[in-house]
């Protein structure tokens, strides 16, 4: 989403403008990043370009579940301040020192929020994301997802118990019979 702010940085600093934004597309295709933003924002012309405030709601994300390992939908919103700077003055047209990783305003005296909403996202989502807050998780023995039921995998638990009986009453019976074999 290309803003152009050339009226914007025509004005003294502390000029605001406000702005609804409806379902207005971003992407940043290096960084396979598409999403849609709605909510509003302000420009404020400072010293060296334009503060954008902005609060978005962002189309839901797909996440994996940190306990069952599911996907599932996720809603995600961000608000930010960034102030994207212009490497040219606008009015003199003189170099201005950047650093390399601001936000920056094009020759063309646009502005992108694409990149500031991918990073605002990626930071607003959860680490560790849980597809509802009572998820029962995975059967840690067979890997079953156990939102949807108990598993299979008791039988199993309760036939290790009687094997480790048997190996124990296995090891016993050697002990005795070294002593005094039977008839
Ligand atoms: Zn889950
Ligand atoms: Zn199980």
């Amino acid at each position: 989403m290309l803003i152009n702010v050339a009226t914007l940085l025509q004005e003294p600093v502390g000029h605001a403008r406000r702005y609804a934004v409806e379902r207005e597309a971003v992407a940043v295709p290096e960084a396979e990043f598409a999403q849609e933003i709605s909510g509003s924002m302000r420009l404020i012309r400072s010293e060296r370009g334009v503060l954008v405030t902005a609060e978005f709601d962002l189309l839901p994300v797909s996440v994996q579940c940190g306990r069952c390992l599911e996907m599932f939908e996720t809603p995600v919103s961000v608000e930010f301040d960034e102030e994207y700077v212009f490497d040219h003055d606008p009015l003199t047209g003189k170099r201005v020192e950047v650093d390399v990783d601001e936000f920056r305003i094009d020759n063309q005296q646009h502005l992108d929020l694409s990149e500031a909403v991918r990073q605002y996202e990626e930071s607003a989502l959860p680490l560790r994301p849980l597809c509802r807050p009572d998820c029962a998780g995975l059967c840690p023995r067979c890997g079953h997802n156990l939102n949807t039921g108990p598993c299979n995998c008791g039988a199993t638990a309760s036939d290790d118990r009687w094997s480790a009986l048997a190996r124990l009453q296995e090891r016993l019976g050697t002990e005795d019979g070294d002593g005094a074999p039977e008839a």
